[in-house]
C-alpha cells in the first residue's frame, strides 16, 4: 500500500498521460508516436528506453496487434514491467557476515537508507553494525549514530577527518569478532575527483576484504528519485568509479519522476534492489518489480 501511495504522483504524471495521449487516437499516426514520444520524455523514461517502446509499438501496428490508439496502453504496460524485470534477481543469501558498501552523492539519503536497512534485517532477526564510514562530514557521523541508537544497533566512528579505510577495518574487524551477520557501510559523498572517489573506495574495499572473505559482497548506489536525470548521470558516473552490484532508488513517494527507474536500470544494468517511500524507519521496500508495475497500473 506504501508503494501504491509513493508511486502515485508517477502514476498520475506518466501512466495517466500515456493512456490520455494514445486513447486520442482512433488510428496511429506519426503524430502519436510524437505525443507519446513526448510524454515519456517528461516522465524521465530516458531516451533510449522512450525507443525501446516506440519501437515495440511499431511492431505492434505492423502485425495488427494495434489498431487504434487505445491498444498501445497494454502494450506500453508491457514493455515498461518487462524492463522493470530486468535483472530483477534476488538478493543473494549467504553464510557468515556480510558487508554492505552504500554510495551515492550527499544528499540522496545514504545515512537514511542505512538506518532503514538497519532496521529491515534487525526486524529479520539478524544482528547488524553500522560503519560511519563518512569521515569528511562530522554530521554524516552524528546522524548515522541517533539511528543506530534508535534501532539498537553498535556502531564504529573515528574523529572528523580520520582515514574511512580505518573504520572500515575496525568496524569488519569487529564485525567478525561478535559474529555480526550485516555490516552496513555509509560512505563519503562528496564527488570532487572521480579518481578521488574511486581511490577511497577502493582502499576501503581493500581493508573490508582483508578482515571478511569477499567484502563488499554488495555495493550499493543510493539515488535521489526526486532530481531525475541528474540520477542518471550519478549512476553513470558511479558505475565507471565502483563494481556496484544494486540500486536504491529513493524519495519515490511526492515525485512524478519514479520514471527515472527505467533509465537507471538501463544505464546500470544491475537491479534496483530497494525503494525508499518516506521519511520513516519503516519506508524501504525491497524492489520487485512484479509489485512495482501493480502500483503503476492497477
Ligand atoms: P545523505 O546525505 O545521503 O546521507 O542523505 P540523508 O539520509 O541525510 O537524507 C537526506 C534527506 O532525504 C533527509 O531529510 C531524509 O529524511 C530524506 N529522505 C531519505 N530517503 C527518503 C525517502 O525515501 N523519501 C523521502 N520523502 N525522503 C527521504
Amino acid at each position: 500500500a506504501k508503494l501504491k501511495k509513493g508511486l502515485e504522483k508517477t502514476k498520475t504524471s506518466l501512466i495517466q498521460n500515456i493512456e490520455t495521449v494514445v486513447c486520442g487516437y482512433a488510428k496511429i499516426d506519426d503524430d502519436m508516436y510524437e505525443d507519446l514520444e513526448a510524454v515519456l520524455l517528461t516522465g524521465d523514461v530516458g531516451l533510449e528506453t522512450t525507443e525501446y517502446i516506440l519501437q515495440q509499438i511499431r511492431t505492434g501496428v505492423k502485425t495488427k496487434e494495434i489498431q487504434e490508439g487505445k491498444d498501445v496502453v497494454p502494450y506500453v504496460q508491457r514493455c515498461i514491467t518487462k524492463l522493470l524485470e530486468e535483472n530483477d534477481t534476488p538478493v543473494p543469501t549467504r553464510e557468515g557476515t556480510e558487508v554492505i558498501f552504500i554510495v551515492g552523492v550527499n544528499g540522496v539519503g545514504k545515512t537514511t537508507t542505512i538506518g532503514k536497512l538497519a532496521n529491515y534485517y534487525r526486524q529479520q532477526g539478524k544482528s547488524v553494525l553500522v560503519a560511519a564510514g563518512d569521515t569528511f562530514r562530522a554530521a554524516a557521523s552524528e546522524q548515522l549514530t541517533i539511528w543506530a541508537d534508535r534501532i539498537g544497533v553498535p556502531i564504529i566512528k573515528h574523529q572528523e577527518g580520520a582515514d574511512a579505510a580505518a573504520v572500515i577495518f575496525d568496524a569488519t574487524a569487529s564485525a567478525k569478532a561478535r559474529g555480526i551477520d550485516i555490516v552496513l557501510v555509509d560512505t563519503a559523498g562528496r564527488l570532487h575527483t572521480k579518481a578521488n572517489l574511486m581511490e577511497e573506495l577502493r582502499k576501503m574495499a581493500r581493508v573490508a576484504g582483508r578482515n571478511i572473505a569477499g567484502a563488499p559482497h554488495e555495493t550499493l548506489l543510493v539515488l535521489d528519485a526526486t532530481t531525475g536525470q541528474n540520477a542518471v548521470s550519478q549512476a553513470k558516473l558511479f558505475g565507471e568509479t565502483v563494481p556496484l552490484t544494486g540500486v536504491v532508488l529513493t524519495k519515490l513517494d511526492g515525485t512524478a519522476k519514479g520514471g527515472i527507474i527505467l533509465s537507471v536500470k538501463r544505464t546500470l544494468g544491475v537491479p534496483v534492489r530497494w525503494v525508499g517511500v518516506g521519511e520513516g524507519i519503516e519506508d524501504l521496500q525491497p524492489f520487485s518489480a512484479v509489485d512495482f508495475a501493480a502500483a503503476l497500473f492497477d
